[in-house]
């Protein structure tokens, strides 16, 4: 009897959302004002806005690095199943340290938002922009056969070189980027760091050439027959075992 007035005394259990709340206030995140707190609805809000900041980057606003590992996972599978032509695009701000050796840190930061603006403007909704390291950036681009990956990647190189950044009134900063590019081999489960080493190799080619250029690895076309399709993908040939 009396175990169970100490059960019915111990206090409900409650969540710990104070940090939460504190992280979605601090990015400007709002919460629906017409649902009551600890409503289902304000729940999924606040979930929403977490899965949101975990897979956002903080400075750019652009995909991280950890929301970059499942789209390009998601990319190989399609890859694999469909035999959509995909590419990976590396890109890296040239002779970066100058802009922070000469007008600081602070004017790095904007260079780099910059950049990211530029790249997110000059690709699909369906497409996937992250910044993937300090001044390094990469983009997934789902179903892009050849010739419109070579147009994209130039795209966004002239677009970062007519783009002057701002850095403090009156003095503007001019950027130029690399960018190396692999398309995702059809009908094979690739790995994503096996492909993203291929797009780097081209990014080293392309600062090694003179920098300020787009270099994309020749795409390799395998001809494979539906018979052979059935045979990656289907049961067919595990049915004698049956
Ligand atoms: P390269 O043309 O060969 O790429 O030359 P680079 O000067 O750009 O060389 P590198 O790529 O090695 O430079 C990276 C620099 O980026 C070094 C690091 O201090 C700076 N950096 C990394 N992350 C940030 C950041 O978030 N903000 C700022 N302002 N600088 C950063
Ligand atoms: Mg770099
Ligand atoms: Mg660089």
């Amino acid at each position: 009897m009396a175990a169970h007035t100490a059960r019915e005394l111990k206090p409900a259990p409650t969540l710990r959302l104070q940090a939460a709340l504190q992280l979605l206030t601090q990015s400007g995140m709002t919460l629906p004002a017409d649902a009551p707190q600890g409503s289902l609805p304000w729940l999924q809000a606040v979930i929403d806005g977490l899965c949101m900041l975990s897979s956002r980057d903080a400075l750019t606003g652009l995909s991280n690095r950890r929301q970059f590992e499942l789209a390009i996972a998601r990319e190989i599978d399609r890859v694999a199943r469909a035999g959509e032509p995909a590419l990976v695009l590396m890109a890296d701000i040239d002779h970066f340290k100058v802009v922070n050796d000469t007008h600081g840190h602070a004017a790095g930061d904007e260079v780099i938002k910059s950049v990211a603006q530029s790249l997110q403007d000059c690709v699909r909704p369906m497409d996937t922009v992250a910044r993937f390291g300090g001044e390094e950036f990469a983009i997934i681009l789902p179903n892009c056969p050849p010739a419109f990956g070579h147009t994209v990647a130039e795209r966004i190189r002239t677009k970062v070189q007519r783009r002057p950044v701002m850095v403090s009134p009156g003095v503007e900063v001019s950027v130029t980027i690399s960018l190396g590019g692999a398309f995702a081999p059809q009908w094979v489960r690739s790995s994503a760091p096996l492909w993203i080493e291929r797009a780097d190799q081209q990014l080293y080619r392309a600062k090694a050439e003179g920098r300020n250029r787009a270099c994309l690895e020749q795409p390799t076309v395998l001809q494979v027959s539906a018979e052979e399709r059935g045979l990656l993908f289907g049961t067919s040939q595990f049915q004698d075992l049956e």
